[in-house]
């Protein structure tokens, strides 16, 4: 990976991380618990109760992402990062642009799974 490609992933990754804060914010406005006594009827609170159960599980999604994101950007200075921790071979740089989280190359990730 060259030193361009880096600059342009690690801002890459910034603005994700961005993006997200602003998508689990909205997230947690959305789970927020229903009340019990906020009028609404009683499928309307069904429909309220699934699309929450969804939303949760767009928010943890949300959140590992966020992790990963961030633990990427703290690694993006170090000697090994795009390299695959499997065969220490680089990952490639369209990998890394999909997924900047990526501590494998593809090859080791299909071995993996
Ligand atoms: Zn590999």
């Amino acid at each position: 990976m060259t030193t361009e490609e880096k600059a342009l992933l690690k801002q890459k990754i910034e603005m994700e991380i961005q993006a997200l804060q602003k998508q689990i914010e909205t997230l947690k406005e959305k789970t927020k618990p229903i009340s019990p006594d906020c009028g609404l009827g009683r499928l309307t609170r069904l429909e309220a109760m699934g699309e929450s159960h969804v939303n949760h599980k767009v928010l943890d999604e949300s959140l590992l992402r966020m992790t990963r994101l961030t633990n990427a950007l703290s690694r993006i200075e170090h000697p090994m990062f795009g390299i695959c921790i499997e065969c220490e071979e680089e990952i490639g740089i369209g990998r890394m642009e999909v997924r900047p989280e990526s501590v494998r190359c593809v090859a080791c990730t299909n071995n993996a799974t």
